[in-house]
């Protein structure tokens, strides 16, 4: 970081320049050791035995945005396996969204009109407790290994198409060559003017957003939206500010979608608190979702009738561009489902 004198503007990020790519192995994945970073080891043998095949996994960055001492800490409630993902409940199965029935071509999803979603990566940096992929056969899907062919062909010959979404897994899981053999691929689909990337990076490891991440995003003539996945206010700090500014300056967008997670998210003022501080950070709130009834993620359920009324107290102290649209993603739909 460049310093000055007071009032001198910062040219230079203030993100360490670790590269992503260790920080992203030096992840945690031993439930003890995170407990015992926070101070919360007498909590360990809550942990299960099994990871029912969804290890923890959490970047250090992240858990340093975790308060010490707190078993309630909502972003831990995130990341850290329960016994209770072992029960069975019912309504709650694998493929919660339809995914499977949605699969036109290797790892491309056109579920809705004009929008075509690819599966460019299997893997994430964190792995959520609630996340409706958990149960997902990504090894089959992966669109990144190699199989972009396949995918673009059959965007290009549906010329209906004219938003490519980048979804996974984590697409910002990829390396930027990878995004460059993408960004070739789409150079001769006209009808294809926008990008947007779904993706959890720039908050939970936000070194990803690179140099030469940002030279590509800028360089791309596509209009570009990065819709992060914000659950909690306390996800954000200094590292993810200089994320978003660096992706606002390559000429994205940015917009939020959050899950309502019980005991996590689920009161009027924790998500005001959270759209006050994406808009800080130049994040504009997009969708608040209903969970997926994915099998292992129940005890995270908040009913609709509590979210409706979330959302109206929402409505009486916040502008409405700060106000996310409560949905649910209901398979077989035109669109998301607005509740
Ligand atoms: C959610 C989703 C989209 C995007 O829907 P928007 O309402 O435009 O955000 C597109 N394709 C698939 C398969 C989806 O699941
Ligand atoms: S797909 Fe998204 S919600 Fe699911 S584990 Fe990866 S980052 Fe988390």
């Amino acid at each position: 970081m460049i310093t000055g004198s007071p009032g001198a503007r910062i040219t230079h990020s203030p993100l360490p320049q670790a590269d992503w790519r260790q920080l992203w192995r030096d992840a945690i994945t031993d439930g003890r050791e995170l407990l015992e970073l926070l101070g919360l080891s007498h909590l360990a043998e809550r942990l299960p035995a099994a990871d029912a095949g969804f290890a923890l996994r959490v970047p250090r960055g992240f858990a340093t945005r975790m308060r010490a001492g707190d078993a309630c800490d909502p972003l831990l409630l995130q990341v850290l396996p329960q016994l209770a993902e072992l029960e069975q409940v019912s309504g709650f199965v694998t493929d919660a969204v339809g995914d499977l029935a949605a699969r036109e071509a290797q790892g491309v999803l056109h579920k809705y009109q004009g929008r075509a979603l690819l599966i460019a990566s299997g893997s994430c940096a964190v792995n959520c407790r609630y996340c409706f992929r958990r149960h997902f056969p990504y090894g089959e899907e992966m669109a990144a290994a190699g199989q972009w062919r396949q995918a673009l062909d059959h965007i290009r010959q549906d010329s209906s198409i004219n938003e490519l979404i980048l979804s996974g897994g984590d697409p910002l899981a990829l390396a930027t060559g990878k995004l460059e053999e993408l960004s070739h691929g789409l150079a001769d689909i006209p009808h294809v003017t926008r990008l947007r990337i779904h993706t959890r990076l720039p908050v939970v490891l936000p070194e990803r957003i690179d140099g030469p991440f940002v030279t590509w995003l800028k360089a791309l003539p596509l209009q570009k939206v990065v819709v992060l996945h914000v659950n909690h206010a306390n996800e954000f700090d200094d590292s993810v500010d200089m994320a978003c500014a660096r992706l606002r300056e390559a000429g994205a967008t940015l917009l939020n979608q959050s899950v309502l997670l019980k005991g996590i998210n689920d009161d009027a003022d924790i998500l005001a608190a959270l759209s006050e501080r994406m808009f800080a950070a130049g994040v504009l709130p997009y969708y608040l979702h209903q969970l997926d009834r994915v099998q292992g993620a129940a005890h995270f359920e908040v009913t609709d009738v509590q979210a409706q009324s979330l959302i109206e107290r929402l409505r009486g102290r916040l502008p409405g561009y700060l106000v996310p649209k409560l949905v649910r993603e209901v398979g077989g739909d035109p669109s998301k489902r607005p509740l």
